[in-house]
């Protein structure tokens, strides 16, 4: 199309050439355009023809044809992935991982939530809340994580319902896995052991018996939030295995857990934050607690 109406141009020019002087004795052909239209005339065919087998050979393209692949079209090397030592057993703590509580020393790595020490107990290894201290918290704030951690009971049960062993994992200060004795013990489903508390009741209670160890492998994806700051733009999600079985399996989160509080009215952008531990006035113990960040 181009070709053509350079052409057509070319052919317009030099017919306007002097018409008021055109006669056979004034007429000067003008060479120079009268090349052009020659190459043109000669050109454009080829120029088609091109055009055409250019139309024909993309029409006979064959489509990849994913049963003729080769391994080599579908295997990639690069980059290699990284390389960890895996805990001498799948309750102990990879090589990537963050100690939190290895039995010994609470205040290297937590806190209380004013920024203060924490009072609750290091005793035989465990760290048991203390009622009426409140909270603890991480120094080290995180994001999607990979949580390990154990818990117990007290083997003397005292209480019932919400009132029985009560504390709870806080991922980044907000998100309660709920922490209860929930064996036994009946309260309302979603806010017993391995609950997402007041939004989701675990697939299966899978509670050991009070005094016993138990154990929480949490994989937290972080929200990430819209421009108005007061909604998810993608929700956190939380998987749970609450002793192994898996109890959640990556829920989306309606907005932070509180007792009341419809969860939706009170979202607010945040970035990382702590992992806190629950104070609930029963005292709750805690052991070997890791996490890793993703
Ligand atoms: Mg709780």
């Amino acid at each position: 199309m181009i070709f053509t109406s350079e052409f057509i141009n070319l052919v317009r020019e030099n017919s306007e050439v002097n018409h008021n002087e055109c006669n056979l004795f004034t007429y000067k052909p003008n060479y120079r355009n009268m090349k052009k239209i020659f190459c043109s005339i000669i050109l454009l065919p080829a120029v088609a023809a091109f055009s055409v087998h250019a139309q024909q050979t993309q029409l006979t393209l064959k489509p990849v044809d994913p049963y003729r692949m080769t391994p080599g079209m579908v295997e990639i090397m690069d980059p290699e992935v990284e390389i960890i030592k895996p805990g001498a057993t799948d309750r102990d703590p990879p090589s990537d991982a963050i100690v939190l509580f290895d039995g010994k020393d609470i205040n290297t790595e937590w806190e209380d939530t004013r920024g203060n020490p924490s009072k609750w107990i290091v005793k035989d290894g465990t760290l048991i809340s203390v009622k009426g201290s409140g909270f603890i918290q991480t120094k080290r704030k995180f994001s999607s994580i990979q949580l390990h951690i154990e818990w117990k009971t007290p083997s003397e049960v005292t209480g019932e319902s919400q009132g029985r062993g009560n504390s709870g994992v806080f991922l980044q200060e907000r998100y309660e896995v709920q922490v209860l004795d929930s064996y036994n013990n009946r309260t309302y489903r979603h806010g017993q052991a391995a609950s997402i508390y007041k939004q989701f009741p675990p697939l299966v209670n899978a509670s050991r018996g009070p005094g016993e160890w138990q154990t929480y492998d949490i994989i937290y994806t972080a929200p990430t939030f819209n421009k108005d700051s007061i909604t998810y733009f993608t929700p956190p999600r939380v998987t749970v295995l609450h002793n192994g079985v898996l109890v959640q399996n990556n829920v989306s989160l309606s907005g932070p857990t509180d007792y009341t509080k419809i969860p939706q009215a009170f979202i607010k952008a945040h970035g990382p934050g702590s992992l806190q531990l629950q104070d609930h006035g029963n005292p709750v113990a805690f052991r070997n607690i890791w996490i890793r960040e993703l």
